[in-house]
Order: C-alpha cells, then sequence, then structure tokens
C-alpha cells in the first residue's frame, strides 16, 4: 500500500474515526488516520459506553417487543420542547434505523454487551452497556484496523484541508516536533474530530457571550473538524445548542476502576463472560461507582437548601436558579465552587425519594455513597475545622456564611466539591447529507469531504443517553460504504 496516497484519509481516532477506519478497510480501501493526542480515545474513551438502540438481538433475547417506530417516538421524549422542535427528523430517523445492525457488527469485533436496561421516558429497555467500559470500543476498533493494514499516526494534528479543482484532495498536518506534513487521499477525507466542547472562542462565538467560561469535560474537545469543514465552505447547524452546562464534581485523579479492567485478552474474555451473568445489585454497583464519578448534583439538592460556596467560602449566586448557577460557578475563582449541606439535608439525601446523583431507574447515589467512594471530594464532619481542612476554604469567612445561611454553626456538615460547570458535548456540526457527504450553504455536496460522530450530527438532537455513542458508531460503519460507492442511502 502507498500510505502517501491511501484511499482515505480518517481525521480523528476516536469513537467515529476508528469505526470508519475498520468499516472503510473492510470495503478493501486503503486507510491512513491521523490523531491529534498522543493515544487514541477522544472523548469515546472517557464515556461511560452506554449505546442505546432498538430491535437488537440482545433485546430479542430478553423477549423485548421493541420497535424502531416507537424509538422514534421515545427519543422525542428527551430534550425539552424549545430543543427538540430544532431536531432533523429525517437524519434522527435515519439513524435509528441503523443502530441495531451497527451494535451487532460491534459484537462481531469481540465487543461485548451487557442488558438492555431501561432508561425513562424509552418505553423499552434499549441501553445496552459495554464492558467493561468505553475504552473498549476504542481498543477493539483499533486492533481490528491495524489488523486491517489501517495506519494510526499519533500526535498529528490536521490544520488544512487541501483542494484540487474544487474537490478535496487531502489534508496539511502537523507532527509532533512542529514538522509540516501533506497527505494526499484518492477517494475522500473524513472528519471524525468530536465536538467543540472545550473551544472557548466558538462556544462565545456561537452561544454567546458568557459561557466562554464554561470548561468541557474533555479538555481535548476543541472543534477542530468544524473549523476545518468551515474553511472548505460547509454549512454549520445547530451551533448553539449544547448539553450543558451543568455542575459536576471534579474528577478523581485515580482512574475510575472501569478504565484499569482488561478491554482485551484471556482476561476480558473471562470477565466479559462472567459479566453476563452477574446479579443486577452487583451491576448496580458498578453504576453508582460511575455515578459519582461523572454524574450531576441532582436540581433537588438545590431546592432543599444545599448552598454553594467559592473558594472564600461566600455565597455568590440564587442557587435555585440553574443557569445563573452554572454560569457564576464558571466565573469563580479557579472556575470551582462547594456545594455545603446541613444536618437537615444530610438527612434528606441520606435515602430515597432525595438522591444526589442518578442514573434514572438504575442507580441512585446518597450522601454516604459520596463518603464512601469519592473521599476526594466529598467530607462529613460535626465542626466547621473538621469540614475544610483539605481546602483552600478560610474558616472565618465560612462561619459568617454559614450562620447568615442556616443561622447556626452546629454540625453535622457534609461539603461536596469542587465542581466545576462543565459542557459534556455541543451538539453544532457541519451539515451533511445521508451518504455523510458535508454540504456547503446553497445545500451542494462538497467533494471528497465527509465527516461522522460529533462531527455529523446535523441538527439532530440525542438526548437520551446511549445515542451520541450510538450515531459515532453508526456513521463511522456506514461511511465506509458510502465511500465505496456501495449505499447511496
Ligand atoms: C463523561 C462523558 C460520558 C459520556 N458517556 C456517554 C455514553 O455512555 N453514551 C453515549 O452515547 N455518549 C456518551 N458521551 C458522549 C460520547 O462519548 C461522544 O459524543 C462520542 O464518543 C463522540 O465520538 P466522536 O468519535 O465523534 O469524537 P471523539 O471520541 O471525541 O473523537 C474525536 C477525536 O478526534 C481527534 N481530533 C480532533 N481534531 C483533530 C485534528 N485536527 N487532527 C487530528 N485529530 C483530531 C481528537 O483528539 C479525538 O481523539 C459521554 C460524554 C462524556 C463527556
Amino acid at each position: 500500500m502507498n500510505n502517501n496516497q491511501p484511499d482515505v484519509i480518517i481525521v480523528g481516532a476516536g469513537g467515529s474515526g476508528l469505526a470508519a477506519a475498520v468499516s472503510c478497510a473492510e470495503q478493501g480501501l486503503t486507510v491512513v488516520v491521523l490523531e491529534a493526542c498522543p493515544e487514541p480515545g477522544g472523548t469515546t474513551g472517557i464515556a461511560v459506553g452506554s449505546f442505546t438502540a432498538a430491535e437488537t438481538r440482545l433485546q430479542r433475547r430478553q423477549k423485548i417487543d421493541d420497535s424502531v417506530e416507537q424509538h422514534a417516538i421515545d427519543l422525542a421524549r428527551f430534550a425539552p420542547a424549545k430543543i427538540e422542535v430544532r431536531n432533523n427528523h429525517a437524519q434522527r430517523t435515519f439513524f435509528i434505523k441503523h443502530a441495531a445492525d451497527t451494535l451487532s457488527w460491534l459484537q462481531s469485533h469481540g465487543i461485548k454487551f451487557v442488558g438492555p436496561t431501561a432508561e425513562p421516558p424509552n418505553s423499552q429497555p434499549r441501553m445496552h452497556n459495554v464492558i467493561p467500559g468505553a475504552k473498549t470500543y476504542v481498543a477493539r476498533l483499533q486492533i481490528a484496523a491495524l489488523k486491517l493494514g489501517v495506519k494510526i499516526y499519533i500526535q498529528a494534528t490536521v490544520q488544512k484541508l487541501s483542494t484540487i479543482d474544487g474537490r478535496i484532495s487531502g489534508i496539511e498536518y502537523v507532527d509532533a516536533d512542529g514538522n509540516q506534513h501533506r497527505l494526499h487521499a484518492k477517494r475522500a477525507v473524513v472528519l471524525a474530530t468530536g465536538d467543540y466542547a472545550n473551544n472557548a472562542e466558538m462556544i462565545r462565538r456561537f452561544k454567546g457571550p458568557g459561557y466562554e467560561n464554561i470548561v468541557g469535560i474533555n479538555p481535548n474537545a476543541l472543534g477542530l473538524g468544524h473549523l476545518l469543514a468551515e474553511s472548505v465552505g460547509a454549512a454549520l447547524v445547530n451551533m448553539d445548542i449544547t448539553y450543558g452546562p451543568e455542575l459536576r464534581f471534579i474528577t478523581t485523579a485515580r482512574q475510575p476502576f472501569q478504565q484499569w479492567l482488561p478491554v482485551t485478552g484471556p482476561l476480558a474474555t473471562i470477565q466479559n463472560w462472567v459479566a453476563r451473568f452477574l446479579p443486577q445489585w452487583i451491576f448496580r454497583r458498578i453504576i453508582k461507582r460511575l455515578l459519582v464519578t461523572w454524574q450531576h448534583p441532582e436540581e433537588a439538592l438545590f431546592e432543599h437548601g444545599a448552598i454553594l460556596i467559592n473558594e472564600e467560602a461566600e455565597r455568590f449566586c440564587k442557587e435555585r436558579n440553574a443557569k445563573e448557577r452554572n454560569l457564576a460557578v464558571s466565573n469563580q475563582p479557579n472556575k470551582q465552587a462547594y456545594i455545603l449541606m446541613n444536618s437537615d439535608q444530610i438527612e434528606k439525601f441520606s435515602r430515597w425519594p432525595n438522591f444526589i446523583s442518578t442514573a434514572p431507574d438504575i442507580a441512585y447515589a446518597y450522601v454516604d455513597d459520596y463518603l464512601r467512594l469519592r473521599p476526594d471530594i466529598a467530607t462529613k464532619s460535626t465542626t466547621l475545622e473538621g469540614l475544610i481542612k483539605n481546602t483552600p476554604l478560610p474558616l472565618d469567612s465560612l462561619s459568617e456564611t454559614v450562620v447568615r445561611s442556616f443561622g447556626a454553626t452546629k454540625g453535622p456538615w457534609v461539603l461536596l466539591g469542587p465542581v466545576k460547570s462543565y459542557f459534556t458535548t455541543t451538539e453544532g456540526s457541519p451539515a451533511v447529507n445521508e451518504q455523510l457527504q458535508v454540504l456547503n450553504q446553497d445545500g451542494h455536496v462538497i467533494d471528497g469531504l465527509y465527516a461522522v460522530g460529533q462531527c455529523s450530527l446535523n441538527g439532530m438532537i440525542l438526548w437520551s443517553h446511549g445515542c451520541h455513542i450510538a450515531w459515532a458508531m453508526t456513521s463511522g460503519r456506514l461511511v465506509g460504504e458510502t465511500i465505496q460507492g456501495k449505499r447511496s442511502s
């Protein structure tokens, strides 16, 4: 194979890029993947890994009677009406129809799932959970790609798209030493570059001023593919829609334990076999760990009077106003804050129906779960001195805030944090057609340019858990057939 002129260049080795690489190679196309980071993965590699689909083999095995039509109806119930009204129905229906085949395709590459589990308002259990975690997608697809002869270059950041006679003919990239390179693609360039949750300038430009201090959970989600597409005239769709901002606890310095579990090899085989027979309570315990790592604290916490304080131990916003709260946290010192709970709130949030975070109907995390599983961000103490011993909070200021907010300084107290205001994902992308070809402002195809994953949402609103990864994998799987000319719709 002449790597200087592969058939296809894929920009980005996250979930959609690796799926696209495997799919293109399976179609007999030669492929080079360029990844900006030191290792493949992207947001996919830090995700939980759920994959939502209807009419799957795993559903049939559990005698779940489902249909893509019902899935389409249910999916419209997740986002608030003012967001859902902007959904691209045609593309979302197209996606839902192809998701189950994608799940089977991933299974054929050795990726194992448990479930499906319920996620209201879905009327049927559709959330398939990859085991042991989302890194499995990255590892398994990488192995498949390499076996098929795909070349993956890391620390190779694509900075420009090249054009010959109006057709996208290749890319220019810079390597880890700052050297510039050009690469020509005989058939296609595929943008698989993820989203722009951590590009402050893009957030400010598309969402408006005030939001630019909010960070993306993935610091490398910089929207470079969106900018590349825009530089050659692509239309951009729904760029102001974001998943978040919402408060989340900072992640543990240690990787969550799922990230340590083997994703390939004999140990992984045994573990995956065992996982199929795990009782639900063990599965819930695993999910609970993910909850205290990734999930946002519930609105109810503030409705019941928990307060937010900054590093000077001062209150700075009306906590019950979600929009004001999420913006205000990002403007505090170090862009972070702490949640303070008094004895009443501790009591309430120690049992059903009040929980600090949840994956609805699957698992719920209460005060004790945070104290046990996240000692790095959760402290309980009867005194204010004891409460702040591992924080920069000043005692005198805290005492004043506590008297002003709760009327007394009597414990016990629980301090949770730091919390930051994060965008989980952004939902805007270049416009694409069903062949995943990028479209210009007039709706015409930009010859030679394709997009997949978050860079190809094209107005779809995918606010149920598990749909972003399902689209990343589905678009990646389909783009190989498209480029090879085997799929017209
Ligand atoms: C904490 C968290 C949990 C989540 N959990 C779930 C879940 O369980 N289920 C679900 O469906 N969704 C989940 N999501 C969302 C989902 O993970 C993402 O939307 C999806 O994985 C995106 O896949 P992608 O391939 O489009 O992008 P990514 O996986 O982000 O891949 C993009 C890749 O492109 C590379 N890149 C970017 N620009 C360039 C360039 N110019 N040159 C070279 N390389 C470049 C990046 O470094 C990156 O590796 C979660 C998100 C977060 C933040």
